[in-house]
């Protein structure tokens, strides 16, 4: 009986020693999953919130990968591609390139409009139809100047221009062959059918149908592409008459994240 009795005191302070040491290993354990979670969210969220436009500037890389944005793929070289970049630094290759299928597109066509000019690449026939008719809708009234243009036409368009004007005045606005978004088809000068005075020029801009495409062009996939103050990043001053179909997505999202020009948006210049 009392050596049971002499027992339960050393059972005890067993007890106690082990009991401390398995505290101490739950709070290290539990400091260790706290750490660990920490990391990981800190790795989530380094990595969910990285933007596309953290690329490093000036990278080749950046614009040889295709681009991605929610899932969706396209090539910034390819000139078939509806998010190519065509620049003054980025021409097309080949310089010669013709797109596969050119469409005369279901709108009001400027009337000395030449027969190269009034088609556009097929890939943005019905969003551009859908535009003008919602438009018109409204009451305002777009017609088409100027859709494709083939490197011969912008080779005779560019030397028109230098031999009338010289080249420092003419590259400021004019592309050279090979290197003018209008030959992937993709782009479109438009105008204001009861303003043709403004036609190409920087009043369109306050124009009925050129407030209604600064404001509305996103909905159908066409951006604003050469836009005001933006010259040093496009190459080309402002034209309110200038738009380039990249899809609803993609148009979406540059509103979205107010980036007006796919060189600021994909990193590229
Ligand atoms: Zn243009």
């Amino acid at each position: 009986m009392l050596d049971t009795m002499s027992e339960k005191p050393i059972m005890l302070h067993n007890d106690t020693k082990l009991q401390s040491l398995m505290k101490h290993l739950r709070i290290t354990v539990l400091a260790l999953l706290f750490l660990l979670v920490l990391m990981l969210l800190a790795y989530l969220k380094f990595y969910t919130t990285k933007p596309t436009s953290q690329l490093p500037k000036n990278n080749a890389a950046a614009i040889n990968a295709p681009a991605s944005n929610r899932g969706i793929t396209y090539s910034l070289t390819n000139p078939s591609s509806i998010w190519v970049i065509v620049n003054k630094q980025h021409p097309l290759n080949p310089l010669t390139y013709t797109p596969s299928q050119l469409t005369v597109p279901n709108v009001p066509l400027r009337s000395n409009i030449t027969a190269i000019e009034k088609q556009v690449s097929s890939v943005i026939v019905p969003a551009l139809e859908d535009m003008v008719a919602s438009a018109k809708q409204q009451g305002v009234l777009i017609n088409l100047q100027s859709g494709y243009r083939s490197y011969e036409l912008q080779q005779s368009l560019y030397n028109y221009y230098v031999q009338t004007q010289g080249q420092t005045q003419v590259d400021m606005y004019s592309a050279k062959p090979g290197y003018s978004e209008h030959q992937t088809g993709l782009a479109v000068d438009l105008g204001d059918i009861n303003n043709p005075s403004c036609d190409l020029q920087d009043c369109f801009a306050s124009t009925a149908a050129g407030k209604w495409l600064a404001a509305n062009a996103y909905k159908f996939g066409f951006i604003l592409r050469y836009p005001d103050n933006k010259q040093n990043i496009t190459g080309y001053g402002y034209e309110p008459w200038h738009f380039r179909y990249v899809g609803v997505m993609l148009a979406e999202q540059m509103k979205e994240k107010n980036i007006s020009t796919l060189e600021e948006y994909f990193n590229v210049q």
